[in-house]
C-alpha cells in the first residue's frame, strides 16, 4: 500500500492525501491539498505582508529570525518525532540532519546577514573614480517561493526559508507531501520566533500545489527535489523571466587513491552512502577503487557493511526507505546490475516487508557503466564499488555521469586532492568526507549539470535572496557633464584626449 494516497475529497470538491509511515504503514495524517486558488490568495497575502517585513532593517529581521534558534532548541523533541514518524530516520539522522544543521544555519545566517545586506560602497576603477561613487544596495525581492523534498524535510525548508526572510522576502513554503509536518514545523517555529504570519506561509499539497506556486507570480523560486520536476520550474519560471536555483539530483563518486588511510576510506564509504538510509542527494553512491588497494578495501568494506544493523526500533544503524517508490528505484536498480554480471556481496533484496520498507546496507563489485546503479541516482543503501587502473580512469569515470553534484577524494596528499579536484566537473569536492559539504555555509553549494542550476549557500548566501541594486552617486555636483549636449569641438577633442591618455602604456594599469 502506497504511503501517500489520494482519498475522499472534501465536501468542496479539494483533492485530499492520506499519509501512512514507513515504518508499520499506519496511517499518520491527512492532508488537503491546496489549489490554484488558495495558492494565490496566499500569494496576495504574501505580498501585502512583505512591505513591512522589507522596510524592516536586516537587523532587526535578524533578531526575529535568531530567536527560532531558542523555539528549535525547546522543540527539538516535537521536530525528532515528527520527522521520525513521517521518515523513518534514525534518532541519529535526526539529530544530525534536521536538528544540529538548523540550529547552525539559523545562527550562521543570522550571524551573517545584516553584514551582508548592509549597503556596500564599492571603489571605482580608472577614470570614473574621481567623478562618481558607487553603492550597491541589497533590495528584497518580494516574494520567495521555497519548495522542498522528502528526504530532509526540516532542515532544507528551514535554511532556505531563513536565507529569504532575512533578505526581507516573504515567503511561501512547499513542503514535500510526502514529509508535510516535518516541512510546515520550519515555518511554524519560524512563526512562534515573531515571523509576522503573512511572511511566512506554509502551502500544503502536492505537485499540483507547487506548480500552482511556480506559476502564480512570485519573484523567485527556491527549488530542492528531482531533476524531472527541476526541469518543469525551469520551463516555467523561463515562461515568467523570474529567477531560480535548482538543488537536484546526485550520483556522487569517491576516489580511494593507493596512499588513502584504507580504514577512513572504507568507513567513510559504508556511512556516507548509507546515513540516512542513503537517502542523501550528496551521498557517495559509487566508488572508483585503483588497483592497488582495491581489495583490502572491498574486504574492510563488506566488514563494516554486514556490521550494520537495520530495521525498525532505536538501536539500528539504519532507518527505513522514506516512501514505497523509492523503494522500488533502489530494487529495479539492483536488480539490473545482478542481471548485468555484478556481484552482490551483501544484501541486495527489500527485506523486513511485514515491518515497513526496509531495504538491507548492499555492497556490489564488478560493476560496469552500463548498469542503471552507476548511471541513475539510486537513493538508497547501496555502495557500488568499482576496479580502475589509476587515477586518471578514476577522474575519467568520475565525470562520465549526467549529474556533477560533489565528489569525494580519499588521499593522505592535499596537493594530490587539489590536483583531482580541479579535474572533476562537479558542484564540489570534498578529501576524505563526503555529503558534509552541505552543511558548510561558507561553501557556495549546488550542482552543475543536471544536478542543478545556480548556488545557494557561501557567501553570496543570503544576498541570492535579494537583488544587488547599484546606485551611483554624482560626487561634484556640476551644472552639466562635457558630453552632454550641445556637443561641440570641445566635446569631441576631450574624448579623443581621454581616449589617448588613459589608455596610453604607462597609464593603463593606473586606470584598472
Ligand atoms: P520531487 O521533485 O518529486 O519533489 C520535490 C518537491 O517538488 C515536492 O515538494 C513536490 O510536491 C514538488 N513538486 C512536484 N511536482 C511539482 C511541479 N510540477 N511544480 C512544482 N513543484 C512540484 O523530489 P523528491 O522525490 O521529493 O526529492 C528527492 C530528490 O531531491 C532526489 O533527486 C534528491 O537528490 C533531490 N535532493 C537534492 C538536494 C540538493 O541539495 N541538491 C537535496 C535534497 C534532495
Amino acid at each position: 500500500m502506497a504511503i501517500v494516497q489520494p482519498i475522499e475529497p472534501t465536501s468542496d470538491g479539494r483533492r485530499r492525501l492520506s499519509l501512512r509511515s514507513p515504518i508499520g504503514r499506519a496511517p499518520i495524517d491527512e492532508i488537503t491539498v491546496m489549489n490554484a486558488g488558495e495558492v494565490q490568495e496566499a500569494i496576495a497575502r504574501a505580498r501585502e505582508a512583505q512591505r513591512l517585513w522589507g522596510a524592516r532593517s536586516p537587523e532587526e529581521r535578524a533578531r526575529i529570525v535568531g530567536r527560532a534558534l531558542d523555539v528549535l532548541l525547546r522543540r527539538q523533541e516535537d521536530v525528532i518525532a515528527t520527522v521520525r514518524r513521517e521518515t523513518g530516520k534514525t534518532r541519529v539522522d535526526a539529530l544530525a540532519i534536521e536538528i544540529i544543521s538548523s540550529c547552525d544555519f539559523i545562527n550562521y545566517w543570522t550571524g551573517r546577514a545584516p553584514k551582508d545586506l548592509a549597503d556596500e560602497k564599492r571603489k571605482m576603477h580608472g577614470y570614473l573614480k574621481p567623478l562618481r561613487k558607487l553603492v550597491i544596495q541589497y533590495q528584497p525581492l518580494g516574494v520567495v517561493g521555497v519548495i522542498t523534498p522528502w528526504n530532509g524535510p526540516f532542515v532544507l525548508s528551514m535554511n532556505a526559508c531563513v536565507q529569504a526572510l532575512l533578505a526581507g522576502n516573504a515567503v511561501l513554503l512547499k513542503p514535500s507531501e510526502v514529509t508535510p509536518r516535518s516541512g510546515g514545523l520550519a515555518g511554524e517555529i519560524l512563526i512562534e520566533a515573531g515571523v509576522p504570519e503573512g511572511v511566512i506561509q506554509v502551502l500544503h499539497g502536492d505537485g499540483e500545489t507547487g506548480a500552482a506556486l511556480v506559476s502564480g507570480g512570485v519573484d523567485k523560486i527556491a527549488f530542492t527535489g528531482s531533476v524531472a520536476t527541476g526541469r518543469k520550474i525551469a520551463v516555467a519560471c523561463a515562461e515568467q523571466l523570474i529567477p531560480y536555483t535548482l538543488e537536484l539530483g546526485g550520483k556522487d563518486p569517491m576516489i580511494v587513491c593507493e596512499d588513502a588511510n584504507l580504514e577512513r576510506a572504507a568507513a567513510g564509504a559504508v556511512y556516507l552512502s548509507m546515513f540516512n538510509t542513503g537517502q542523501v542527494c550528496l551521498a557517495v553512491e559509487r566508488v572508483y577503487a585503483v588497483e592497488s588497494i582495491a581489495d583490502a578495501l572491498i574486504e574492510k568494506i563488506r566488514e563494516k557493511v554486514e556490521a550494520l544493523r537495520y530495521g525498525p526500533g532505536d538501536d539500528t544503524d539504519l532507518g527505513a526507505i522514506f516512501w514505497d517508490r523509492q523503494l522500488e528505484i533502489i530494487d529495479r536498480q539492483v536488480q539490473d546490475a545482478r542481471e548485468k554480471g555484478a556481484k552482490v556481496l551483501t544484501g541486495g533484496k527489500p527485506a523486513l516487508t511485514d515491518e515497513g520498507l526496509f531495504y538491507p546496507p548492499t555492497l556490489l563489485t564488478d560493476v560496469t557503466h552500463d548498469m542503471d546503479v552507476m548511471r541513475e541516482e539510486t537513493f538508497g543503501p547501496v555502495l557500488a564499488v568499482m576496479r580502475v587502473k589509476d587515477e586518471d580512469e578514476a577522474i575519467r569515470l568520475a565525470n562520465d555521469s549526467k549529474y556533477g553534484l560533489s565528489a569525494s577524494v580519499f588521499t593522505t596528499d592535499d596537493d594530490k586532492a587539489l590536483r583531482i579536484a580541479r579535474q572533476l566537473v562537479s558542484g564540489t569536492v570534498m578529501q576524505n568526507d563526503a555529503a558534509t559539504i552541505y552543511g558548510v555555509p561558507e561553501a557556495p553549494f549546488g550542482g552543475r549539470k543536471h544536478s542543478g542550476v545556480g548556488q545557494v549557500n557561501g557567501q553570496q548566501g543570503v544576498r541570492s535572496y535579494a537583488y544587488a541594486h547599484p546606485v551611483v552617486l554624482d560626487r561634484w555636483k556640476l551644472d552639466r557633464e562635457d558630453i552632454w549636449f550641445p556637443l561641440t569641438e570641445r566635446t569631441t577633442k576631450t574624448l579623443e584626449k581621454t581616449i589617448e591618455i588613459a589608455f596610453s602604456r604607462p597609464l593603463r594599469r593606473l586606470m584598472r
